[in-house]
């Protein structure tokens, strides 16, 4: 990408959107466009053509999709296949259509089967069943990263897909009902702090392990394979360790400063029972994570605080609230 390069950023509100945005804009990128989903809504195929048709991008990186934790996925099957296969067709299609130079297209690490062997490497696409509470949403992501495998051998296009493991940073999801875990147990945490509650309830058994990206690190990722990888081979985004998710209670019950006690509630699912992905492909290629948890969680929870009303606010809307 060239600093004048016209880059559209698809979901520039969301958790990895934002961090896009914030990161081209700090490395000096000023030719970018964005579009909030009331001005474009991705999902209507006539809107994106005559879109792309005015802005001409030259780069896009796909972000906007319908996403949320193991309840929202379980009670929303039907929105989380069809709004992601909408958006994720109409952007990749329109980009080969009006002649994008280089599209990236952002998957999950839940497109690897259940029971995959861990780390997780990319080869483990395809090889097994899937998570049964997120397999509408990661069998639209598969569809996206065949779709662009697809478009570079019939096409010759230039499309990357990666797959970032969970994510935590600035504007995401604190709606308890439709949030991932990290965030959910900042809020959580907060607010028993602050009411002094005795306990805090964290879902399931505590055992199920987890890796965490902070934002902001998978945005700089992003950059760097836009720039510099080329091929249909997906990639993995991570910082290679997990832990349990009892150990993340611990952690941010620390980070937020509570006192009182953390209890499991086993009647909520624990969903897999772990999801670590293998990052040799990107190392390899000279790319690490810089934030560790420790830092990265210290900053999740100062953005919630200055940014706890909007938090709030943005949570609300999700419900229709
Ligand atoms: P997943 O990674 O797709 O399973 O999605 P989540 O981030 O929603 O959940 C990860 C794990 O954290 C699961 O085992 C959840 O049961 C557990 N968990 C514990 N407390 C919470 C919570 O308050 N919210 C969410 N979303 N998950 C929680």
């Amino acid at each position: 990408m060239e600093l004048d390069s016209k880059i559209y950023i698809a979901g520039h509100r969301g958790l990895v959107g934002s961090a896009i945005k914030r990161k081209l804009e700090e490395k000096g990128y000023w030719n970018l466009v964005y579009r909030t989903s009331q001005e474009l809504d991705l999902t209507r195929r006539e809107e994106v053509d005559e879109f792309f048709q005015k802005e001409k991008p030259d780069y896009v990186f796909l972000a906007a999709a319908r996403v949320g934790g193991i309840i929202a996925n379980n009670e929303f099957p039907a929105d989380f296949i069809r709004d992601n296969l909408m958006i994720q067709t109409n952007v990749i299609d329109a980009s080969h259509q009006f002649g994008v130079k280089k599209l990236l297209f952002l998957g999950s690490t839940c497109v690897y089967p259940k029971y995959a062997p861990q780390p997780m490497r990319e080869e483990s696409l395809l090889t097994g069943l899937l998570e049964p509470t997120n397999e509408p949403y990661a069998i639209a992501k598969i569809a996206g990263i065949k779709m662009c495998e697809a478009y570079n051998k019939q096409y010759g296009t230039d499309f990357i897909s990666v797959m970032p493991t969970n994510l935590y940073g600035p504007y995401d999801n604190y709606d308890l009902h439709s949030s991932h875990v990290l965030p959910a147990l900042i809020r959580k945490f907060h607010e028993a702090k602050v009411k002094g509650d005795e306990a805090v309830v964290v879902w399931g058994t505590g055992e199920p392990r987890r890796e965490f990206l902070y934002s902001e690190d998978l945005a700089d990722a992003l950059l760097f394979l836009m720039n510099n990888y080329k091929s249909s081979e997906l990639i993995n985004i991570g910082t290679g360790k997990d832990m349990p998710i009892s150990m993340l209670a611990e952690k941010v019950k620390e980070t937020v400063g509570y006192n009182g006690k953390i209890v499991f509630d086993t009647k909520k699912p624990d969903g897999t029972p772990r999801k670590l992905v293998d990052v040799s492909r990107l190392r390899s290629m000279g790319w690490k994570a810089p934030t560790s948890l420790s830092e990265g969680l210290a900053l999740a929870y100062n953005w919630f605080l200055e940014n706890e009303a909007d938090a709030t606010l943005m949570a609300n809307k999700r419900r229709g609230i």
